[in-house]
């Protein structure tokens, strides 16, 4: 397999690497419209990712020069700060992604990473330096080993047992009939989605780029998957980059920054407390109160979550 990454079919097989990306990212992104609609300027310069802040400066963006879904959206994120989209459905929390992998331009408005315009920089060099870790992760029918070594294609097996255990999912692999040999996918051993989910994990490990785009599985996890998980995440984002679409009130309330995405607006900003102590002080009123209150009454077990206010 190695002899494929050799320097003369780099660009064909990194090429052919982005496709496989965004397949495994199909529900998040729409393939064929996004190959069309964005390609490298003439002279696009490599990104150079220094700290890895992300600013979003007056973007808008619709689909179908009809109806809007990023209205004229201003944002910060701090270098290795985690952020977590939230917001009603088709507020606008997907295209945000979207947009700063480049699988679309803004019609309007700037993306800067570390203070370069992300349509001017080659889309090699900007997908080079963000992870993403869809919902429902589409495994190789191959060996875990290759699946996990997908992230970075040169990494040694003993850098792939490293990923696979801060991900926290070298026991279970070890558990396997042919441990890192047993074939996974359709074709073979069939994966839980929380597995599949730490097995991307295990990859962006891997891959080490400085951004990372997370879109959390919404369905149920049972409480020890929960757990693996949140400590795969602790170590996926440690001091990187991260936009999160956060389903879960352990990522909510974790979150350095909470951006409430509604109607293609950042409809309210700031971190867990700030909210909900905003939301109090207007009588209750607020976006985010409301669906904290709701996603509370749908997990009343949640008192565990740590919570300086709104957690009874
Ligand atoms: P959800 O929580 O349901 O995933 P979201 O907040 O991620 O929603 P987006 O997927 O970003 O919302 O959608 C924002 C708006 O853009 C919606 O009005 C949606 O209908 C529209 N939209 C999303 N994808 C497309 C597309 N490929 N073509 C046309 N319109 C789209």
């Amino acid at each position: 397999m190695m002899q494929l990454y050799t320097p003369l079919h780099f660009f064909g097989t990194y090429y052919r690497m982005i496709q496989q990306n965004f397949i495994d990212m199909e529900k998040m992104f729409d393939l064929f419209e996004v190959e069309e609609s964005v390609k490298d300027i003439e002279d696009a310069k490599e990104l150079q990712v220094t700290k890895g802040h992300v600013q979003f400066d007056h973007v808008s963006f619709s689909y179908d020069n009809r109806q809007t879904a990023l209205n004229n959206i201003s944002f910060t994120i701090p270098k290795g700060a985690t952020v977590a989209l939230v917001g009603p459905s088709g507020g606008g929390k997907s295209t945000i992604l979207r947009l700063l992998f480049r699988f679309y331009d803004p019609d309007s408005g700037r993306i800067l990473i570390d203070g370069q315009d992300i349509s001017r920089v080659t889309q090699a060099s900007l997908r080079k330096a963000i992870g993403v870790v869809p919902q429902d992760t589409v495994l190789f029918n191959d060996t875990i080993l290759y699946n996990i070594r997908y992230g970075d294609v040169n990494a040694s097996d003993e850098d792939v047992y490293r990923a696979a255990k801060a991900a926290q999912i070298h026991d279970k692999i070890l558990s396997f009939p042919d441990g890192y040999n047993t074939k996974v996918g359709e074709r073979g051993l069939r994966l839980s989605g929380g597995e599949k989910q730490r097995v991307a994990i295990a990859r962006t490990i891997l891959k080490n780029p400085p951004i990372i785009l997370l879109d959390e599985a919404t369905s149920a996890l049972d409480t020890t998957t929960e757990r693996h998980i949140q400590g795969a995440l602790a170590d996926m984002t440690k001091d990187r980059t991260t936009l999160v679409i956060a389903h879960r009130l352990s990522t909510i309330v974790n979150a350095d920054l909470i951006l409430v995405v509604k109607d293609g607006k950042v409809a309210e900003v700031g971190s867990h407390d700030e909210l909900i102590m905003n939301a109090l002080a207007r009588k209750n009123e607020g976006i985010y109160y409301e669906m904290w209150q709701k996603q509370l009454d749908d997990h009343p077990d949640s008192s565990q979550v740590t919570s300086g206010v709104a957690t009874p």
